[in-house]
This record gives C-alpha cells, structure tokens and sequence, in this order.
C-alpha cells in the first residue's frame, strides 16, 4: 500500500504506558453530545435509580446507540445543562469488567449475527465502529464490502492501541473472532505499525492464525492510520458499499459484550500535552468529572484543555464538565495570549520546523514545547508548497484556499476539498499561519447541503410528476 504526504509533529508530554485508575467520583456528569452522538431522547426521569449498564438515554439519529449508566447511581436532569448527572454512585462490583480469560476463543452458540448485532447495539460496544470513508455511524444492520481494525494511534496525544493490546491481548484476539462471526465472507484487514519489537511479533504471532485477516503492516507516520486514507489505500471505494472500521478499545468493547454479555462501562484514555504533570494514559467511567482530572494532572495555571489530540481535537467547552463516552484522550496546553513579536522570522535551535529554515536545518529535530500562541502573525499564503508536501489525500491545499477565499465553491469541489480527511497537517506545517482545516471542514459541509438540497429537490419534483401522471 502506498501513502502520500504526511508528517509527525514532535512535542513535549508524550503520555507514557502507565495506566491509572481514577478513584470512583461522587458524581457523573455525562454529556448528552459528543462528536458523532446527540443522545436526545431521554429514557430515565428525575430521582430515578438506575443501575451500571442501564439506558439513560438514546440517539434517534443514529440507530437508538444508547447511552449507558457506567455506576448505579440516581439521575438529575436538571443539575447541568446538556448533561445527564448521576450523584450517589456506587462502584463497579469488584471484577464487573472481568477480562475472561478463562474463555479462549468466542464460543459460538452467542446467536445469530443479527443477535450478535442487536446485542453490541445494547451493550453501547457498536458506537466504537466508524464508516471508514465519513466517520459516521455504520448501520448495524447494513453489510459492509470489508472491515478495518487498526491498533495504529498516531496522532499526539491519543491512547495508544499498544497500551491497551499489551494488556488485554487474549480478549483483542477474542473480540476479532468476533468481529468476523458477524461477517459472511467479507475480509478484515488488521493494521499494525510496521515495526519489529518483541511485542509487535507477539501480536503478529497471534493474527497469523486467523487465515481470514489480512496484515497490513503501516508506517509509523501521521496520519497513515486515519480510517479514509488506509480504505481509499486499500481501493475500498465508497460506491462498493459502507467500510466498517475499528480501533482497539472498540474490538475489546466487542468482546466483552459477545464474551461476557456485558457492556464496556469504562474508557482508557490518555492525557498528554506540555501542561500535565505526568502524561501518561488513566482509566476513568465515562462522565468523570473534568475538574477532578485536571486538579489531579494540570500543573498551568492558564491552561487550554482539549477533548482528543492535538491536530484534531477541541477545546472543552466551559459548559463541558465530565469526559464524553468519544473522548480517547485529553490534551493540556499553557494558554499564551501574547504572540512573540515576528516570531515566524525568529532563528532558534530550539525551533522545530517542517522547513529546513535558520538553525532548524542544522540540528537535530527537537521535541517541542508547545504552546497555544502560534508563533507569528496570520499573513498571505506565500505559495510555499508546503502544505501540499504533507497532505496525505493528495490534494492542492493553498490551491483550494485560494478558491475558497474568492468564495469559488464550485472550483473547490472540483480541486477535490471532499477529499480532506481533515488531519490538520496543513494548518500545522503552514507558515503563514492559515487554519487551512478549518477552512476545508466548512468547506465541504457547504458542498454536502448543497447536495443534499439538490437531491431534496429532485426528489420532491419526482413525487409530484408521480402524483400528477
Ligand atoms: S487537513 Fe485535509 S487538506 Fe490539510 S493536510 Fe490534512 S487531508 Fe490535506
Ligand atoms: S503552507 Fe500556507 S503559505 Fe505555504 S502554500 Fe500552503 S497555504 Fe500557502
């Protein structure tokens, strides 16, 4: 398979192996939006007492996925905005996510497929599959051409598929059984870094007796792990059907649900980033309260805290107030307002840089401090080329710009914007400081309604030719 483009950005506050068990907080607060879900229809009333596992609410959007009580605990709707709060927790009985290793393999007699389906819906294990192409939500019911597991995490900071493999390796391989019960003939394609250390071969080891996955061995670069860039990779083209795609946590997530009947009621997630003490990955419920993560980790007195990594991620909002069941990782940066004056035209041995530009092009690349003041000022596109250099989709970033800056929509469309998987390279390695992304993201939700109005329309005229003949 051949990659295009691509970068790692190195920064300080790399989160480490370690995995640390937050103690159990008094109060869950548990938000009723994440990135893909809106869970809007309620399904637990106010003082209700409801146990670990049980639906507080749904989203009608997206196949009813629920979301779960992580602890038994009683319900107030009215304590925080946009969130469901359950106060008076109790912790899980001891061994409620018990690993089962005594069961080797996935016993058979689980159900049919379509049981199997139903049951990782209920569990809350089917809101860790991704349609590889948009990101969404697969149909439960739907039939993909093929399946992506991928134990590649490559942005910084996001857990780490190995952190959590080196753990639970015997239930990984157990939930990829299966993951393939519920196919019929359709492959899964297992992506691994394309390293050799004594684990990685462990892994390999234990995949190579599973005849119906195919290896696919990946440069250790960002972003050659994103879900679009290994489908369209792997000629997996969106008009052949839905790709299913899958990290680590969620192919654990199965097993426990098919294995134990049980619902994944905890998340591993990392928290990494120049302004936490000790970066390292914490085992926390869904719902863990925000503020007892950060008194615990957060060193900076002003700092900028991100939901996810740090290319992709969003800042928290200060309506946020406990960790979505999305969240894969927390990423703490020192806020600085002021920006360094012609900082851009700074030389610097202490200055990474995607150009071999002043000192940068005689020492070795550095592990950055990073902060949130860009440095420099926003300034035209200098036609640089670099932006086009990194971009794994094979698209003219600047190109694009420079139409959307002009509001040529359709000249947008037609340089592929749709393209963008939304990595965020461009905006880094840009010089002029031009947020690139962010630009493309608008861009192509602009192009989709204007699809979908157009199919709108043409439906609308096709009912009324029908009704009139
Ligand atoms: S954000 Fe989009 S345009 Fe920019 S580098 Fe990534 S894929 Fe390319
Ligand atoms: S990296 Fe920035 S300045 Fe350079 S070509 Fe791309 S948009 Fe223009």
């Amino acid at each position: 398979m051949r990659f295009k483009g691509g970068y790692n950005v190195l920064f300080q506050g790399k989160p480490d192996g370690a995995v640390q068990t937050m103690p159990e907080p008094e109060k869950l607060y548990l938000p009723l939006r994440s990135e893909r879900f809106h869970f809007s229809s309620l399904s637990v009333e106010e003082g209700q007492q409801v146990q670990a596992g049980d639906v507080l609410a749904t989203d009608p959007d997206n196949f009813d996925i629920p979301l779960l009580a992580p602890r038994a605990g009683r319900v107030r709707l009215e304590q925080a905005e946009n969130h469901i709060v359950l106060e008076s927790i109790e912790g899980l009985p001891e061994h409620a996510e018990l690993d089962g290793r005594e069961i080797l393999h996935a016993e058979q007699k689980a159900g049919t497929a379509a049981a199997k389906r139903e049951a990782l819906v209920r569990l809350g294990a089917w809101q860790f599959l991704y349609d590889a192409h948009t990101q969404a939500l697969p149909d439960p019911t739907g039939t993909p051409q093929a399946v992506i597991v991928s134990t590649v995490s490559l942005e910084p900071f996001l857990v780490r598929g190995d952190v959590l493999l080196h753990r639970r390796l015997l239930n990984f391989t157990r939930g990829l059984e299966h993951l393939q019960s519920l196919l019929e003939y359709q492959p899964i394609y297992f992506a691994i870094p394309d390293i050799r250390s004594e684990f990685a071969d462990l892994v390999r080891n234990h995949i190579r007796g599973y005849a119906w996955v195919k290896l696919l061995e990946i440069p250790l670069v960002y972003p050659y792990d994103d879900f679009a860039i290994l489908a369209r990779g792997l000629e997996l083209s969106s008009g052949n059907g839905p790709v299913w795609a899958v990290r680590t946590e969620g192919v654990l997530a199965i097993d426990q649900a098919l294995t134990l009947d049980r619902p994944c009621l905890t998340r591993t997630i990392a928290i990494g980033g120049t302004g936490v003490v000790s970066p390292s990955h914490i085992e926390v419920a869904p719902g863990y309260p925000l503020k007892a993560i950060t008194d615990k980790y957060v060193f900076e007195p002003n700092p900028r805290i991100i939901d996810g990594g740090i290319l992709t991620g969003k800042v928290f909002g200060d309506e946020a107030l406990g960790i979505g069941t999305e969240c894969r990782g927390i990423t703490v940066l020192p806020e600085l307002k002021e920006r360094e004056f012609l900082g851009f035209a700074r030389p610097g041995s202490d200055r990474g840089s995607f150009s071999a530009c002043f000192l940068s092009s005689l020492t070795h690349r550095i592990r950055e401090r990073l902060t949130t003041a860009m440095r420099g000022e926003l300034r035209p596109c200098v036609s640089c080329n670099f932006c086009e250099e990194v971009c794994p989709a094979g698209i003219s970033p600047h190109l694009i710009h420079k139409y959307l800056y002009r509001d040529l929509i359709e000249e947008a469309a037609q340089a592929r914007v749709d393209l963008c998987v939304e990595c965020g390279l461009c905006s880094y390695v840009c010089p002029s400081k031009i947020d690139l992304r962010a630009q493309f993201t608008e861009a192509r939700e602009l192009i989709e309604q204007d699809k979908r109005e157009a199919r709108e329309a043409k439906a609308r005229e096709e009912a009324v030719e029908e009704t009139s003949a």
